[in-house]
């Protein structure tokens, strides 16, 4: 499984992308940057994307791509729970904010087809094995464990809080893709806001060892980028893998790797 993280930031800019990561140039977890991440010919190979949520950060990249897939006469499989699914019918594709997209060109061939997924039930997308498991945002959420053909799997978080514990039994990540939105100085704030902290990321790991036996490679994504915030970031970080004794990287846009 290739694994390319076009946006690792919770703001939006020139070198900073929000969420998005690219699985075998094929389909993505999130679409904060699907758009601006890619070039025109790379948006064409993604035939799916499964969504956390709803909120603009994770989901800005399928209206560009709707314009696209609509222009070219291709299809982009929306995948995403109840709520998140609603939220793109009611207030994206309402013709206020974009054309009916799920309709055109044809109902049949529509740019953008949704899927509603629920949580907790193993599907098949795009020959990957997948697992919706609710998370804690402000907002209805879901993490995702993505498994391929070769057995090896990576659980995205999406945006979350803490409070991870009880998602851990169902998944085996080979490789875990979690919330990091600010340094330590944010954790009053963070649960609130669903998001989470190295402090805070400290507590979910442990409980992730504490129920599996064991702690793959992580890689953070959704940081402040903004000079102080950043910095802290990774100093944090740094010595929670090594208190971990863990790989735990910061991600950054164009970062790949294999599993
Ligand atoms: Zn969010
Ligand atoms: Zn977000």
């Amino acid at each position: 499984m290739k694994i390319r993280i076009l946006g690792a930031h919770g703001i939006d800019s020139r070198d900073t992308k929000f969420p998005s990561i690219l699985i075998d140039d094929n389909m993505a977890l999130d679409a904060g940057s699907l758009a601006s991440g890619l070039s025109l010919r790379e948006q064409r190979k993604v035939r799916a994307v499964l969504l956390s949520h709803s909120h603009l950060d994770h989901i800005q990249g399928i209206g560009a791509l709707a314009m696209h897939f609509f222009t070219i006469g291709s299809t982009l499989e929306v995948y995403g729970i109840k709520d998140t699914i609603n939220a793109l019918s009611k207030h994206v594709f309402n013709k206020l904010i974009q054309p009916d997209f799920t309709q055109m060109p044809s109902p049949r061939r529509p740019a953008i087809r949704l899927h509603m997924l629920e949580v907790y039930k193993h599907q098949v997308v795009e020959d990957y094995g997948i697992l919706a498991v609710p998370t804690f945002h402000s907002i209805p959420s879901v993490g995702y464990e993505v498994t391929a053909g070769n057995g090896k799997s990576l659980f995205y978080s999406g945006d979350t809080g803490p409070g991870l514990s009880n998602c851990w039994q169902y998944v085996d990540p080979d490789l875990i893709i979690i919330d990091c939105a600010g340094p330590n100085t944010y954790t009053p704030h963070a649960p609130g806001l669903g998001h989470l902290t190295p402090q805070l990321l400290e507590k979910e790991f442990m409980e992730f060892l504490d129920v599996k036996g064991y702690l793959p490679p992580i890689i953070l994504v959704h940081m402040n980028p903004l000079g102080d915030d950043a910095v802290k970031i990774a100093e944090e970080i740094s010595e929670l893998s090594a208190d971990l004794n863990t790989s735990i990287q910061l991600g950054y846009e164009g970062m790949e790797f294999y599993l």
